[in-house]
């Protein structure tokens, strides 16, 4: 009877310490945490509803980055259950992926239109002013009025040095016949950096395309400051290595979002920038057309895009003429 009673008493509490040794690694792995939902559609996991807003904040100031005066919303409010998660999938990347597709976006755009036809489109209001009274001033029997215009996306604006070309050719087409053509070309004319090009290195393909979309979006020099071209892409396309070489970065950064640059060297690298998703780590060798990322929209970018950069001993130089295949 003694034995019997004993008996029962260890497995009882021989389950129980099972059972209390699960429960604490159930708790340690597992934490509360809310399920946000957008319209019904599943967005993420959030320790809280406040850290909800501190990743939407993040996505605004990033839009706001690029364009500060523009408008951010979500068309539905969030709704949030509770639940018990890992860790890990707490606020991850795809929160991010996800709440991205979710904001939208409103910019003001400037169009500079003559005679009706737009002719320049800027996102500050100086600027389209300036070249409409220039405009107006060289060529007053030509319309020329600043439209304002909304838009989700911020296309392709147009700059400095294109405006000013563009400028020209109305000015030009539209001067009076009895006008000396020294005085209407005696502007000058910045060369851009994209057609100086290096003379270092032989400019014929020496790397493949770095995803299959070949159509540049935006050409290196596209704007003040573009350092590569810009090829669309549904986010989660495959983006490869140009070349063969060596990672030196994968990571997150301010401007490039989650992005890779590979060593390829004779001091040329390349960079593979706003990727959704990075497939390669530091110091790791990858052969050319090794698929090494996925697109997306991290870091400032108004549409899925791989931002494509080649630098010959860190300068950024046009990548188009060494892609192969063209
Ligand atoms: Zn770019």
């Amino acid at each position: 009877m003694l034995s019997t009673i004993r008996f029962i008493f260890f497995t009882v509490f021989t389950i129980a310490l099972i059972f209390s040794a699960v429960l604490v690694t159930v708790l340690n792995t597992y934490k509360p945490a809310v399920k946000a939902y957008l319209n019904g559609k599943f967005v993420g996991y959030f320790s809280d509803e406040q850290q909800f807003d501190e990743v939407y904040n993040d996505l605004v100031a990033e839009k706001q980055s690029i364009d500060p005066n523009v408008k951010v919303y979500l068309d539905y409010e969030p709704t949030f259950e509770t639940s018990y998660v890992r860790d890990s999938v707490i606020a991850d990347q795809n929160v991010y992926t996800n709440l991205r597709a979710e904001v939208k976006t409103e910019y003001t755009i400037y169009n500079v239109a003559v005679n009706g036809e737009k002719k320049m489109t800027f996102n500050t209001k100086d600027e389209a002013n300036k070249y409409a009274s220039s405009l107006k001033k060289e060529v007053s029997k030509l319309k020329t009025e600043v439209k304002v215009e909304k838009v989700s996306e911020l296309g392709e604006m147009t700059s400095i040095e294109r405006a000013d070309s563009i400028l020209k050719d109305i000015v030009d087409r539209n001067k009076p016949v009895e006008t000396p053509k020294a005085t209407v070309n005696n502007r000058t004319y910045v060369q851009t950096a994209a057609s100086i090009g290096p003379s270092s290195v032989a400019a014929t393909g020496s790397g493949v395309w770095p995803t299959v979309n070949r159509r540049v979006n935006c050409a290196f020099m596209g704007y003040a400051g573009h350092t590569g071209i810009d090829l669309g892409g549904p986010i989660g396309t495959a983006i490869y290595a140009y070349r063969s070489g060596t990672v030196t970065f994968a990571g997150w950064g301010s401007g490039y979002g989650l992005h890779i640059k590979i060593n390829h060297g004779d001091g040329m690298t390349t960079y593979y920038a706003h990727c959704s998703k990075l497939l390669v780590k530091v110091g790791q060798k990858v052969s050319e057309g090794q698929k090494i990322a996925e697109i997306g929209m991290t870091g400032y970018t108004t549409g899925p895009h791989v931002h494509f950069e080649v630098r010959l001993n860190g300068v950024p130089v046009n990548p188009y003429p060494y892609i192969q295949g063209k």
